[in-house]
């Protein structure tokens, strides 16, 4: 596409292996454009590709058959001067050798600039992929990392970029990246933070019962059907939130694995909890539809007071609400599954605090005290539920409702503000792009320049 709109590039990055042949169309265009040798045009495209990596599993990997491969590339390998052999071995993963064309292998082996996208994917890449490169020791697999970061300007909640036009300064957008400027943070009362939080509290609550409200009149539903969808949710009452794609390594059933407990937390009479939940499955994830099934039967029980919700059309649009909207976002993939994550990065940039296994970004952006962890190094459901209840119990649930002299709870929005200035500067999207930049960009153009 890009050489039929005569847009010309010289670094090729890809993201993820599905888009991995483009690799062999550069050494075709090379050999058949340029000129160059089969092991010129091979070298050149290693030197001036990137390949990031977003699985943690081989498993979920494309692999295409042989028969399929030769079907459509008979004539392709030979256009490069390969033979069927050579040709495949770029796809071969030594682990599988049968499987057939690995997309993932032919990335790796064909991009000399290769990344995760957290710390913890990184080591996990390393060890699944070690073989490719003939190694035992995952050490020195060369897969290095970026993690990923989330466009701030998207998913700050107006108020707050208000506020911080005031005080971090006008041009606080293109330093976002760094810490100096976030400690301002520290001047805004703990006070104001708290009240433009509960502003976009009342919003969620407001856009989730309007959504409600219009069905019922629009299609007449059943009343514990709304009660589901979260016509009776409070602004004044903890608020948990799970939003992401509803598949099992997610867990988002996991707060539901004891009721008995959960029950207790939820309709604590003096400090209640509620929790919204949304998110879609694949079409093609029949375990992922009967967890929402799952919940959607919980949040209908009439022993939760309609304290537990689950929202339809999970998207763009419903993210910022809760992202903004809810107390505390709950994470807890089963390890190490997560790659890298962003919904949590967008709900701390918002004071929103994050309740999460240490997966993913998490154990590079949890400090402590700029929201909790779940759990241990590796998963288990019974352990990381009750790891979840004693949390809620012990901690955020106190800790929300504790009242000094105050009529807000101070040590929470202290608490908001903790994550604000940690993790903003260092979960950016503009962080990430330089980073991709300073580790890969500008060295291939040096070096295409020598
Ligand atoms: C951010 C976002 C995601 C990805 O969130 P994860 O934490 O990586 O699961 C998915 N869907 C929507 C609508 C989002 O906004």
């Amino acid at each position: 596409v890009l050489e039929e709109l005569g847009i010309k590039y010289s670094i090729l990055h890809l993201n993820e292996g599905h888009p991995a042949f483009a690799l062999f169309e550069r050494v075709r265009s090379f050999i058949e454009d340029e000129k160059m040798s089969l092991e010129e045009a091979i070298k050149k495209v290693k030197e001036t590709s990137v390949f990031t990596t977003h699985t943690p599993l081989q498993a979920a990997t494309d692999v295409y058959s042989f028969d399929m491969m030769s079907n459509y590339f008979r004539d392709y390998w030979q256009r490069l001067g390969l033979s069927k052999d050579q040709f495949f071995s770029f796809g071969i993963n030594p682990d599988a050798p049968n499987a057939g064309f690995n997309m993932t292998v032919l990335g790796l082996k064909m991009c000399h600039q290769r990344n995760a996208v957290s710390k913890k994917h990184s080591e996990v890449t390393k060890e699944i992929w070690k073989d490719v490169f003939a190694m035992d020791d995952k050490e020195n697999v060369p897969i290095e990392y970026v993690t990923n970061g989330v466009h701030i300007p998207t998913w700050l909640g107006d108020e707050l970029t208000r506020t911080y036009d005031k005080v971090l300064g006008e041009q606080w957008q293109h330093l976002e990246d760094e810490e100096a400027v976030w400690s301002r943070v520290e001047e805004i009362e703990a006070e104001k933070i708290w009240n433009m939080h509960y502003t976009n509290k009342v919003r969620l609550v407001n856009f989730v019962r309007e959504r409600v409200r219009q069905k019922w009149s629009n299609e007449g539903i059943d009343p514990l059907v709304a009660m589901a969808e979260g016509v009776m949710l409070d602004p004044d009452i903890l608020t948990i939130g799970f939003a992401r794609r509803m598949t099992s390594y997610k867990r988002p059933n996991l707060i539901l694995h004891d009721l008995e407990r959960l029950e207790k937390i939820v309709n604590n009479s003096d400090r209640p909890v509620q929790i919204i939940f949304t998110g879609k499955a694949h079409p093609s994830d029949n375990p992922g539809k009967k967890m929402i099934q799952n919940i959607f039967k919980v949040a209908q029980n009439p022993r939760f007071k309609g304290r537990i919700a689950f929202i339809e059309d999970y998207g763009e649009e419903v993210a910022k609400y809760l992202v903004r909207g809810v107390d505390v976002w709950l994470n807890n993939p089963e390890i190490p599954m997560e790659a890298c994550g962003t919904s949590g990065m967008k709900a701390s940039l918002n004071g929103t605090l994050h309740f999460s296994g240490l997966d993913g970004w998490w154990p590079e952006g949890y400090t402590g005290e700029n929201g909790w962890k779940i759990g241990e190094e590796t998963s288990d459901d019974t352990r990381d539920a009750n790891a979840i209840y004693d949390t809620l119990e012990n901690e955020i649930v106190p800790l929300f409702y504790r009242r000094g002299k105050e009529s807000f709870p101070k040590a929470w929005a202290e608490k908001m503000k903790k994550a604000i200035m940690s993790i903003s500067p260092h979960f950016s999207a503009r962080r990430m792009m330089k980073d991709y930049l300073e580790m890969f960009y500008v060295p291939i153009s040096k070096k295409i320049k020598e």
